[in-house]
């Protein structure tokens, strides 16, 4: 039943109005005047941003985040960003710096750079990648403070190209009250941090107002309402992805280590919600886990959230063999992939959908959240069949670039004038006789 287990888990993953808390419910309710769904929230914040512009965003800030700002006081300035900085850890400072090298040198290497052929003689044609020039970012700040989510963001952005960075942080001690998410921007360079989050962030962005201009672009994770509003405002600009609750899938064998692998799945159920997955043929492995997972939750600093989220979020699943393992993984397409078996790289062959997989006993997603080189940014609740995660390449737009001597426009002009007459379009037609029959 491992199938009915992993199609109940997706549905309960889907992002849904009753995975906003209670008190989430009563915000709406105090700020609206009635109960509304997400979206209804989401489309009523973005309409109102988009109409008032500043005032609508400070509204929001204040009813949302209890914060009083004004249009200057929204832009934290630059002396907090230096001040945040200096104060910082200098540990932690060299922990970013390493961690930022490691991110610019995979993504540099991943780069897409521009491709020419000439495929007859007269003829060039060029796919070329130009940066976006404006990008917004959203970081998190409601219930934990994320300056690894500022690197795993900006840096594959600033690799890219890209001119100008906004980040918006709620205003939170969590948010843009977080020293060590300060810290992090200005050793980063970047010097426009914004104090405000959730749907008002988003359509801010997207829309532009007096206190913070439009982008082409907003990246980043977020709870529900940051994921609603960007895709509400998909059009008007791009979006990475619509990121919901992570989730990983540990593939083990029975030279996994129990200990290894409950430590893996209480990691992932730590995001809360996120979803925690052991799918094995080794029977005794399920029961090993189970003890772990006791044993090491009693450690946790946030046992009863972390055991809440394996409760509604997790599965142990028992499968016949490797094969249907890889079968039941690729059908969930999950997020994160964690191979823990005697040959991982040929299991990873057998399976088409996951975000980000990683390999090996000794290669826990936590190195990849924090510190590898990919971006955490990753497509989730089963998109990843056709989406992939952020890289430095989300940040650059190709665009052709066509060009013909003359000669080689002749050579091609019957095929071109041949269709463009079937279609009717004899202006399209003409536009290339013309050239043929010119001297
Ligand atoms: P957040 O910072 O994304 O959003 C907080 C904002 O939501 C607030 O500023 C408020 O404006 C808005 N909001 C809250 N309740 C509301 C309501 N009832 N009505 C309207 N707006 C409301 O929030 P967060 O709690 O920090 O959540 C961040 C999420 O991002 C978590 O689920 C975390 O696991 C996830 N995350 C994912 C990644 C990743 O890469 N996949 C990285 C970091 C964080």
């Amino acid at each position: 039943g491992g199938d009915e287990v992993l199609a109940e888990l997706r549905e309960k993953l889907s992002p849904r109005g009753d995975l906003v808390s209670p008190r989430g419910r009563e915000l709406t309710q105090a700020v609206f005047g009635k109960p509304l769904t997400p979206v209804e929230v989401v489309e009523t914040i973005c309409r109102d941003v988009l109409s008032e512009g500043t005032p609508a965003l400070l509204r929001y800030t204040k009813a949302l985040d209890g914060a009083e700002l004004t249009a200057p006081s929204l832009r934290v300035p630059a002396a907090d960003l230096a001040a945040a900085h200096a104060a910082a850890d200098p540990e932690f400072l060299e922990s970013i710096r390493r961690i930022r090298d490691n991110i610019v040198q995979f993504q540099t290497a991943i780069r897409h750079s521009d491709v020419t052929i000439q495929p007859r003689p007269g003829v060039r044609l060029t796919q070329r990648y130009v940066p976006l020039r404006r990008i917004g970012i959203c970081v998190p700040g409601g219930a934990a403070a994320y300056p690894s989510t500022v690197l795993m963001t900006a840096v594959p952005a600033q690799v890219a190209g890209v001119g100008e960075i906004a980040v918006v942080a709620p205003p939170t001690p969590f948010g843009a009250y977080n020293n060590d998410m300060l810290a992090t921007c200005h050793e980063l360079g970047l010097t426009e941090v914004y104090r405000c989050g959730g749907a008002q962030a988003v359509a801010a962005m997207a829309y532009g107002c007096d206190a913070l201009p439009a982008v082409d672009k907003i990246v980043g994770p977020g709870n529900l309402f940051v994921a609603l509003a960007k895709k509400h405002v998909f059009g008007t600009v791009d979006i990475d992805s619509f990121a919901g609750p992570s989730e990983v899938i540990v593939l083990a064998d029975e030279t996994a280590s129990a200990a290894f692998v409950a430590a893996d799945l209480l990691a992932q159920a730590e995001h809360s919600p996120g979803s925690a997955i052991l799918i094995t043929w080794h029977p005794d492995l399920i029961e090993q886990v189970q003890i772990e997972l006791s044993s090491q939750l009693a450690e946790l600093q946030r046992s009863d959230l972390v055991r809440d989220a394996l409760a509604d979020f997790g599965a142990l699943i028992l499968v016949r063999d490797a094969d249907q393992a890889c079968a039941l993984t690729d059908s969930f397409a999950p997020e994160h992939l964690h191979i823990q078996t005697a040959h991982p790289s040929v299991l990873i062959e057998k399976i088409r959908n996951s975000g980000a997989a990683f390999l090996g006993h000794h290669t826990p997603v936590a190195l990849g959240d924090y510190a590898a080189g990919p971006s955490h940014v990753l497509p989730t609740g089963g998109t990843c069949k056709w989406a992939e995660g952020l890289s430095v390449n989300s940040f650059l737009r190709s665009g052709s670039v066509t060009s013909f001597a003359t000669e080689a426009t002749r050579a091609i002009a019957p095929d071109v004038i041949r269709l463009a007459e079937k279609e009717g379009l004899t202006a399209h037609a003409n536009s290339v006789s013309i050239r043929s029959q010119a001297e």
